[in-house]
């Protein structure tokens, strides 16, 4: 019989109107989609609106489901990758942001010395725009268009 993996894994920016920000649809993830869910930021407070970056983890097609779920409930999604950007031009590979990366988003290629940027990897935390002396990483949390 085939084996089902859980293995797949996304990271989410969530913004929720002030109507939602009271109801647990994040913890129904879990109850009625068997999701895993990792909250790696989240600015919430009642009666306004609230942001969250979640990691998300299960099938994908309770993924899927989840995600539907979430929308049905006016709760507003966009991968991490559509919000965190790398000005390949002005990078000079310096490095400097590996050492802050939480998520190895940001690692050295040894053959070639260069900075490597997986936006999957990504949490959006918003370190590397802090160090990096360029600029070259920019994260876009203002809105969730
Ligand atoms: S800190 Fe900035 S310039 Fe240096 S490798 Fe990272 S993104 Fe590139
Ligand atoms: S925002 Fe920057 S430091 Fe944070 S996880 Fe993403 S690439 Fe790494």
């Amino acid at each position: 019989m085939k084996e089902v993996v859980k293995g797949f894994r996304k990271i989410v920016y969530l913004s929720f109107p002030p109507e939602v920000s009271g109801r647990p649809v994040v913890c129904n993830l879990t109850r009625l989609f068997d999701l895993s869910f990792n909250l790696l930021k989240a600015d919430i407070s009642p009666r306004h609106e609230g942001t969250m970056t979640l990691e998300l983890t299960g099938l994908e097609e309770d993924f899927h489901k989840g995600i539907g779920y979430l929308k049905e409930n006016g709760v507003r999604i966009t991968p991490v990758a559509h919000k965190i950007f790398r000005n390949e031009e002005s990078c000079i590979h310096c490095g400097i942001c590996t050492a802050m990366c939480p998520t190895d988003a940001l690692i050295l290629e040894a053959s070639d010395r260069t900075i490597l940027f997986d936006v999957e990897k990504c949490s959006a935390c918003g370190m590397c725009t802090r160090v990096c002396p360029v600029k070259a990483m920019t994260l876009d949390l203002d809105d969730n268009k």
